[in-house]
């Protein structure tokens, strides 16, 4: 079975009536960037920039960031590389960089974390732009945001460091700009977010926890923390829809994309990316390439009218075992 999913490497991910459905990989370590290419990842949707963070004892320079980054965009390029700004806080904390709270998820983390010290956030984004210089490739991406003006200040902050650059004499563009949809307040904005950047892409892993409240590292409701809960699917449906609206590309790179049948009722829904872990991106493509554009829109209106997570896992497994 290895060796039939190697195979696959080169074929692309599109259904038997020739619908093509783009697959992008997360990345954190460069070791990753290596097993995506052999699997044939056709862009990175996710590089959770914090990994070589804490991986230190103390913030790298702009220097050390542009480096590090400039490995992502060189291995991928031509391929786009969607580079998150800092997601700190919450479950990922840096050893130099405490922040100690009661309910962490709650709290300062992600956007709200780098907008309060724009020197972390600028000496990022600057890195990132340096080490995009002659490539063309970057994109950047904008975690846990949950208000319009947290957008308005993150692009003042991305204007202002492209100016810097441009005026030390760096050959450089504004790079495309996105905002994750990972806290409830986000669906619900999605348009207005869209009108103000280039593309959405959904962190479902934090979504899925934020909507049925569920902590996504507790063991103790790790049975509840579901991601073909009927409200989760609603709201994930609803974000493709808004951002389409706009017509704003949409992503998702959290984990219901790595999973074949997640990846269906996704492609059904519309989503133009999906990002996701290589290790299952072979799987998702064998999903992909069994199965007509028209039966999987027909198991999204199929699962969009069911009740219950454990009978839409139920179907999902059906069809799927009907796929072979
Ligand atoms: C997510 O929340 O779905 C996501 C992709 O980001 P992370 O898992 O790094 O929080
Ligand atoms: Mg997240």
């Amino acid at each position: 079975q290895a060796e039939e999913l190697a195979a696959l490497k080169d074929l692309p991910a599109e259904t038997t009536d020739g619908f093509r459905m783009p697959l992008w990989v997360n990345t954190g370590l460069i070791a990753d960037v290596a097993r995506s290419l052999e699997r044939g990842a056709e862009g990175i949707g996710l590089y959770r920039t914090e990994v070589p963070f804490m991986i230190r004892d103390f913030f790298p320079s702009e220097q050390e960031q542009a480096q590090t980054y400039r490995k992502q965009l060189e291995a991928f390029h031509p391929r786009p590389v969607t580079m998150r700004t800092l997601d700190i806080g919450g479950d990922k904390a840096l050893p130099y960089f405490p922040i100690e709270e009661e309910n962490p998820f709650l709290g300062w983390r992600g956007i709200r974390v780098t907008l309060d010290h724009p020197e972390i956030f600028l000496v990022q984004v600057r890195a990132m732009l340096k080490a995009g210089e002659g490539y063309e490739n970057l994109r950047i991406m904008l975690p846990m945001v949950t208000s319009v003006r947290e957008v308005e200040e993150a692009n003042r902050q991305i204007d202002r460091a492209v100016r810097e650059l441009q005026e030390e004499g760096h050959n450089i563009k504004r790079p495309l700009v996105g905002v994750m949809v990972e806290v409830p307040a986000a669906v619900y904005q999605v348009r207005r977010f869209a009108r103000r950047v280039d593309f959405i892409s959904v962190g479902s892993n934090d979504l899925t926890q934020y909507l049925l409240a569920v902590d996504r590292n507790n063991p103790r409701v790790a049975d509840l923390y579901v991601s073909y809960h009927p409200a989760v699917l609603k709201a994930l449906e609803y974000i493709a829809r808004e951002a389409h609206k706009e017509n704003a590309s949409v992503s998702i790179c959290g984990e219901v994309a790595s999973e074949p049948g997640g990846a269906l009722l996704l492609m059904a829904m519309g989503y133009d990316v999906l990002s996701m872990n290589a290790t299952n991106l072979p799987k998702v493509k064998a999903a992909i390439r069994k199965i007509t554009k028209t039966d999987a829109d027909r198991l999204l209106k199929d699962v969009m009218s069911m009740d219950d997570a454990d009978r839409i896992q139920a179907l999902i497994n059906e069809r799927l075992d009907e796929l072979g």
